[in-house]
C-alpha cells in the first residue's frame, strides 16, 4: 500500500503553521506517518504528525494545553473556601480586626464586617443560619460591635426590600 502523500505545508492548525515535512514515523507494527515541522503561535518550532493535525488532536507546541491546564488550575484554587475559612482569610490578608477603626464611627473595630458588594457573593453557614460573605478579603470592613449590628440589620431590611 503506498501512502499517499498530502503536502501540509502553509496550512493551519490551531497555532500551528505547517513550515515543511520533517520526516516520517515508523512505528514496529510497519505504520508509518508523516511528521511535519510547524512554527507555534507562540514563536516555538515544533514537530507533528500529520494525522494528529489533521484530526485537530495537535493544535500548539504544547503551549495551548499548558495554558488549559494553568487555567483550570485557577479554576480550582477559585473553589469557594467557607464561611469560617474566608473570614480567618480577611484576619490574614487584613490583620486582626482591633488593630483598625470602625468604618462607620471610628471607634476601636472589633470584627471584620462583609460589605455586601461582592458580585462573587457567597452563602454559608454561620451559627447555622445562612449567612452572605465573600471571598475576596477586599470585601470586608473593620467595624465595632455596635455598628456591624446596625449595618447587618439595615442590609437584611435592604435585601428583603428588594427580594433578594
Ligand atoms: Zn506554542
Ligand atoms: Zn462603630
Amino acid at each position: 500500500m503506498a501512502a499517499r502523500l498530502t503536502d501540509l505545508s502553509g496550512q493551519r492548525y490551531g497555532r500551528l503553521t505547517v513550515l515543511d515535512r520533517a520526516g516520517t514515523i515508523h512505528t514496529p507494527s510497519g505504520w508509518s506517518c508523516p511528521v511535519w515541522r510547524c512554527r507555534c503561535d507562540c514563536g516555538a518550532e515544533a514537530e507533528a504528525r500529520g494525522d494528529l493535525l489533521r484530526r485537530g488532536d495537535k493544535l500548539s507546541c504544547g503551549c495551548l494545553r499548558r495554558e488549559v491546564a494553568q487555567a483550570r488550575g485557577e479554576a480550582n484554587r477559585k473553589v469557594a473556601p467557607g464561611y469560617r475559612a474566608a473570614h480567618s482569610r480577611v484576619k490574614a490578608v487584613k490583620g486582626a480586626a482591633r488593630s483598625h477603626a470602625c468604618a462607620f464611627c471610628g471607634a476601636p473595630a472589633t470584627q471584620w464586617a462583609y460589605w455586601h458588594g461582592d458580585p462573587d457573593e457567597l452563602t454559608g453557614l454561620n451559627h447555622g443560619k445562612p449567612t452572605p460573605y465573600s471571598a475576596d478579603p477586599d470585601c470586608y470592613e473593620p467595624m465595632c460591635q455596635s455598628c456591624h449590628g446596625r449595618f447587618d440589620r439595615r442590609i437584611n431590611e435592604i435585601r428583603r426590600g428588594v427580594g433578594l
